[in-house]
């Protein structure tokens, strides 16, 4: 039966096939790699990383050292967000604290910001969860006024807008993903943008010290590549979705994750996917604009409305579903219907073992965080999506509901 996946980038053989013609270190695709990020973000440095996730532990690492301050080792983070954001503030050596989002934007609210105590923060990171652009010109005001780092995590997010800046080049330094359901797909990879300075010297000297890919490793990589290409497509995506490590949009917390350079393979086919980078997100914002119009005024169902001045880029359609029973009830029959809807992240991060545990005690509430992880309801947005993917999630909604 046909099944639309949760999210993903439709690959063609040509994507694969152009990786493969090139010597195994050679990366014609780095300087278009570089050249958009550059662009794109308005930052001087790029580097291309294994992952978004290493990316930010490097990236975490580097301004501990830029701040020089050994007592600054705490990262607030959105209270819900992806798991591998606190993974990497403890593989960095740095704690987490966290700060209560709005369910209604899905971003952390900037009074509440302003509420944590910053003396001991190095850094605050951003979320922009499925490519809808937090209140990040606020943020980036906070940030500066208590002499923290912003860190913008745009992994969801390339090629998002907020006014005539993109998401990820707010603060400091920006993270992207080219995980499997993000915005575009190495299988594996991320990169960082830095702006010039101190921060970008410390983490000039750690990347150049990493090693690179082996030829082993990049040949598993392909095989994978062939097979996302193959079965995102909804003829065949319902055969492999129940198969353990698909993980379209994993939330187990992981530690043990490689440090590398992005691979000459995967750095071509990333550098080749950003040439239609445009193309990519008008497809999902046209998605994302049909679902808001047929689901629009449906009882129970709140949309996420962004922000005035946003260009979201939707590699997923969120909304929430007040009731948990209810939402449930709608997963269950868009799954039945071949839809991939999500109930996204299960938790807020105070309610993962290995970041509660870790908290101040007593700092465990989280209301809005809590809230969304109960009513949060993610939509497939991508090019392989149906016309009439609105009505037929409109349908159920209803007969959901009742
Ligand atoms: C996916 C994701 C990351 C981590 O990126 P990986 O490439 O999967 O390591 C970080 N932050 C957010 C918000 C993400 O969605």
């Amino acid at each position: 039966m046909a099944f639309i996946a949760p999210a993903g980038t439709p690959l063609s053989m040509r994507d694969i096939a152009l990786a493969i013609a090139v010597a195994t270190r050679m990366r014609p695709g780095q300087e278009q790699l570089v050249q958009t990020l550059r662009q794109l973000s308005g930052h001087g440095f790029v580097w291309s990383l294994s992952s978004g996730r290493a990316a930010m532990t490097l990236l975490l690492r580097a301004m501990y050292v830029a701040a020089g301050n050994p007592d600054r080792t705490q990262i607030i983070i959105p209270a819900y967000t992806c798991y591998s954001v606190p993974a990497a503030v403890e593989r960095a050596g740095l704690e987490v604290r966290l700060c209560d989002v709005d369910p209604g934007t899905l971003g952390m609210d900037p009074d509440e910001l302003l509420r944590c105590d910053f003396s001991r923060v190095l850094a605050v990171i951003s979320a922009n969860l499925y490519g809808v652009p937090n209140d990040l010109a606020a943020y980036e005001t906070i940030c500066r006024s208590k002499g923290v780092y912003l860190l913008d995590d745009a992994a969801q997010a390339l090629g998002a807008r907020l006014g005539n800046r993109a998401v990820g080049s707010f603060g400091d330094a920006g993270i992207f993903s080219f995980d499997k359901g993000k915005i575009i797909s190495t299988m594996q990879g991320g990169a960082i943008v830095c702006a010039e300075g101190r921060l970008a010297t410390a983490l000039g000297s750690s990347i150049a010290q990493l090693p690179d890919s082996s030829l082993a490793e990049q040949l598993l990589i392909l095989g994978q590549l062939v097979g996302y290409s193959i079965f995102l497509h909804p003829s065949r995506y319902g055969l492999i979705r129940h198969l353990p490590f698909i993980g379209l949009g994993r939330t187990e917390y992981q530690l043990r994750y490689p440090i590398t350079i992005l691979s000459a393979l995967q750095t071509n086919i990333a550098g080749n996917l950003l040439l239609r980078l445009e193309d990519l997100n008008s497809a999902r914002r046209e998605n994302a604009r049909k679902l808001f119009e047929a689901l629009q005024d449906l009882p129970g169902l709140h949309l996420i409305r962004p922000l005035p001045d946003s260009h979201a880029v939707y590699a997923r359609f969120p909304c929430r579903i007040a009731s948990p029973e209810i939402r449930a009830r709608v997963i269950e029959a868009m799954h039945a219907s071949g839809i991939g809807a999500t109930a996204s992240y299960p938790r807020s991060l105070a309610d993962v073992p290995e970041v509660g545990s870790r908290l101040p005690a007593g700092d465990l509430a989280y209301p809005g965080a809590t809230e969304l992880a109960a009513t949060i309801l993610t939509l497939p947005t991508h090019a392989y999506c149906p016309d009439d993917l609105g009505s037929q999630a409109s349908r159920i909604f209803r007969k959901c509901a009742d």
